[in-house]
């Protein structure tokens, strides 16, 4: 840790990232000498390569405009590189670089061949128009296009990339490329390769994740109320499957505020969150204008000053912290599954684990988007697709095995799962293995 610190000291992130991981595989990693012989962790820790490249796009006053593009293509031990793309003005390499760290564990605790990638631009779709959505998606493909293949790396969606951003990518890289299989992206359209339940797998995964955390201590999700962080594609898939198992979702939130809805959110107004996700204007006041009766704005607040059983944060990394983790518990909140990848600040997590809070992290918990990501994998090799039945039983099973694994490495002697060092030293155990196993590369 001291030597990335004095190497990268200003990439805070991934360095919050590593540390986290190197703190709960500390035991194991010294169980093996064969790993520290192969350097393992000074190896794993950088990745295989990043792409950086200049993304210029016309906006609609016909004004030049110039973002910054990128691909880090962390670790391909276990299968080709894999992982989403993110649109915000706040990315930078040293985020891209803590999400591909944490997609290489989290695409290895699948159980599916898949490496971790990641990438994005500091492109902002806050405020855009739908035309400049797509020349800009154009723009960035047409550097990206030369990185990416489907034996090769499979991007996706990711904060601020949807269908509609996945198809606009689709079109571009088939018109450069002239290859027109359909396995180059995935979260694709239903009627051009995407797999059913796709949009839903990353929210849904979550839930079928919690459900195993609460039977373990002998709970269900029936009645519990639940505050849910952010309004986009993961937020709308847990409050959908939140719904559906019996829970209320008291609160959404957004960059501008939180909105209180102590009746639960119903599902009409769960569709709604589709349309103020397209509108770009992101504001989670929205819902309460459209819904005055059910939902009340609070601006400024976040989603953990409401009285609830379980938090799932759902919008951005660090979006939880100390203080908010205090105001949990003292509302009686006893249960916090990170949907977000790293959602919660260490401290946030070290408050919750030493004081009953069960805490599950975002690796394991929200598995089931990639591997749903998978699934269309080998849907499209296969040129077949599923039904939504089987999509749904195979990410049943998936998030049923990654909550065993969690179990297997994370039992502590009083019987209590921790579920952070389990979901690291699983995802570790099967990277490094992989690793060692094809050599010194
Ligand atoms: N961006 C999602 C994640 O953080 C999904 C990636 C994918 O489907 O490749 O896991």
């Amino acid at each position: 840790m001291a030597r990335l610190q004095s190497k990268y000291p200003t990439e805070t992130e991934y360095l919050q990232a590593v540390q986290e991981v190197l703190e709960s595989i500390e035991d194991e990693y010294n169980r093996h000498p064969e790993f520290e012989t192969a350097k393992i962790v000074e190896r794993l820790v950088e990745p295989d390569r990043i792409f950086t490249f200049r993304v210029t796009w016309v906006d609609d006053n016909g004004e030049v405009q110039t973002n910054l593009g990128y691909r880090v293509q962390f670790n391909s031990a276990i299968g080709p590189y894999k992982g989403g793309l993110r649109f915000h003005s706040s990315v930078t390499p040293s985020m891209l670089k803590f999400l591909g760290f944490e997609q290489t564990f989290k695409n290895a605790l699948t159980s599916l061949p898949m490496g971790g990638a990641k990438g994005g631009s500091d492109f902002s779709p806050r405020g855009k128009s739908d035309a400049e959505i797509m020349r800009f998606c154009q723009a960035f493909m047409l550097e990206l296009w030369r990185c990416i293949g489907p034996d090769q790396d499979i991007p996706a969606g990711d904060v601020g990339v949807g269908g509609r951003e996945i198809g606009y990518l689709n079109g571009m890289y088939q018109k450069l490329s002239r290859e027109y299989h359909t396995g180059v992206l995935t979260g694709k359209g239903e009627t051009w390769g995407g797999s059913v339940l796709r949009p839903e797998a990353t929210g849904f995964g979550a839930l079928y994740f919690a459900q195993h955390v609460l039977g373990r201590v002998g709970q269900t999700l029936e009645g519990k109320r639940i505050c849910v962080s952010g309004f986009g594609n993961v937020a709308w898939g847990a409050v959908k499957k939140a719904n559906q198992l019996g829970a209320k979702v008291v609160a959404i939130s957004g960059p501008d505020g939180v909105c209180s809805i102590p009746d639960g959110i119903t599902g009409e107004m769960n569709e709604y969150m589709l349309e103020m996700r397209s509108s770009n204007r992101d504001r989670v006041e929205d819902m309460a204008v459209k819904f005055p009766d059910r939902a009340t704005f609070i601006p400024g607040k976040k989603s953990w000053s409401i009285p609830c059983d379980i938090a799932l944060p759902c919008a951005f990394q660090n979006e939880l912290d100390e203080e908010d983790a205090k105001t949990l518990k003292a509302n009686g909140c006893w249960c916090c599954c990170e949907v977000s990848n790293m959602g919660c600040r260490p401290e946030a997590i070290h408050f919750f684990q030493n004081n009953g809070v069960i805490f599950a992290p975002g690796k394991a918990v929200n598995a089931g988007g990639v591997a749903t990501s998978g699934l269309e994998m080998t849907q499209n090799a296969a040129h077949i697709s599923w039904s939504g039945a089987e999509v749904d039983s195979k990410l049943h099973w998936i998030m049923q095995n990654i909550h065993e694994q969690c179990v297997k490495f994370g039992l502590r002697p009083d019987g209590t799962v921790d579920y952070l060092k389990g979901a690291n030293v699983a995802g570790f155990m099967k990277v490094a293995t992989a690793m060692l196993e094809q050599g010194v590369i």
